[in-house]
């Protein structure tokens, strides 16, 4: 296959610039000029000339790009490495170049429903049984149902302890994020998010705890073609909304947000969380907020690239000790796992649910 003429452009745009190199979380935590976004388009613009093969080196590169946007965001031209990147992807899918550690998620998320090839945890199972029916659906996506599952149960008792009446799935169907992450818009992509539609069609409104799987259910369906008729929110503003009528004790705790890379710049969604942590404690800044934020971390990269992630937010508790902070609040499951494995002494990273149960 290959690239469009569009994604050439912006290649073609990119290979020569320097101007985005200081913004990306993986360039920062590596040091090599191979993870910038110039460097990464340089190879592909010579690779969609056809002067040199789409070798295994270029394809290992597309894939050290966690697809954050901070490079998009912070191009004052409007070119956007993120959908070349994207389209990169699909190319090595396409002419079966697939490095062998993405096709076995690819492999595992058509054969189990998660790129990650995982079982259920057995207390979210139970948990999960354990709810009546609804037309709202609390939709967990795979890092929580499969890499923190404590968390998954920490907010399904959230929700109850709210009084909100909701469903989860025992059988969730695959979001088809990961796919998308890992193969762009291939075929096996668009009948994933199609099979998942149907099943969010069965209920009136959606939240979904991973910030990851709004996204997708928001931008990438419509994009495809894919009909969601349910109303799908956010956790983050479901819960701001949801507190605005509830009695919440005002802690003297001061939470510093970690705002996702996907709520901030794909889905604009920035204030609900400050709203929630307004109403327990205090806010407190860390430099790059809102739609400046720095990624601190994703677990389908982790499963091949552990030490770069660990790297990655390790730089962003770096940021959050500059700032004096002491106690980091994610929306998202994969940067709470990797802010969570590599926590400083005397710091604290605390889910949105955690920091509400703390003062209800
Ligand atoms: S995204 Fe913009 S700033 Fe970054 S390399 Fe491309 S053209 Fe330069
Ligand atoms: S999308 Fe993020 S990880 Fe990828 S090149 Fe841009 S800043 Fe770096």
């Amino acid at each position: 296959m290959k690239f469009t003429k569009k994604s050439q452009e912006h290649m073609d745009a990119c290979r020569f610039c320097w101007m985005c190199r200081h913004i990306c979380p993986i360039g920062n935590a590596t040091g090599q000029e191979r993870n910038t976004a110039r460097a990464r388009a340089l190879g592909l613009s010579l690779v969609a000339r056809e002067a040199v093969a789409y070798s295994e080196d270029i394809i290992n590169n597309v894939y050290e790009c966690a697809l954050c946007g901070a490079c998009v965001k912070e191009c004052v031209t409007g070119w956007d490495p993120v959908a070349f990147t994207k389209e990169a992807r699909l190319v090595a899918a396409l002419d079966g170049k697939l490095p062998p550690y993405v096709l076995k998620m690819v492999t595992a998320a058509l054969e189990t429903g998660n790129v990650y090839g995982a079982t259920p945890d057995d207390k979210l199972t139970a948990k999960i049984k354990g709810l009546k029916k609804s037309d709202t659906l609390f939709f967990l996506g795979a890092d929580a149902r499969f890499k923190t599952s404590a968390n998954a149960v920490e907010a399904i008792d959230l929700l109850l302890a709210l009084g909100v009446d909701f469903a989860v799935l025992e059988n969730e169907p695959d979001s088809a994020y990961g796919l998308d992450f890992l193969v762009g818009a291939a075929a096996e992509t668009k009948a994933a998010a199609e099979k998942c539609a149907k099943v969010l069609n069965g209920y009136k409104k959606v939240i979904c705890y991973d910030p990851a799987d709004a996204k997708i259910f928001r931008r990438e369906y419509k994009e495809w073609g894919v009909d969601v008729k349910a109303e799908v929110l956010t956790f983050t503003a479901f819960l701001a909304d949801l507190l605005k009528d509830k009695k919440v004790k005002k802690s003297d705790l001061v939470f510093t947000p970690q705002d996702s890379a996907i709520l901030a710049r794909d889905l604009e969604e920035t204030e609900p969380i400050r709203a929630i942590l307004a109403r327990i404690g205090e806010v407190s800044e860390m430099l790059c907020n809102r739609r400046d934020t720095m990624l601190a971390g994703n677990l389908i990269m982790n499963e091949y690239m552990p030490l770069v992630m660990l790297r990655v937010a390790s730089d962003r508790w770096t940021n959050a000790k500059n700032v004096g902070a002491k106690t980091v609040v994610t929306e998202s499951p994969a940067e709470y796992a990797m802010l969570k494995a590599t926590e400083p002494d005397g710091m604290t990273v605390l889910t949105v649910e955690e920091a509400v149960a703390k003062c209800l």
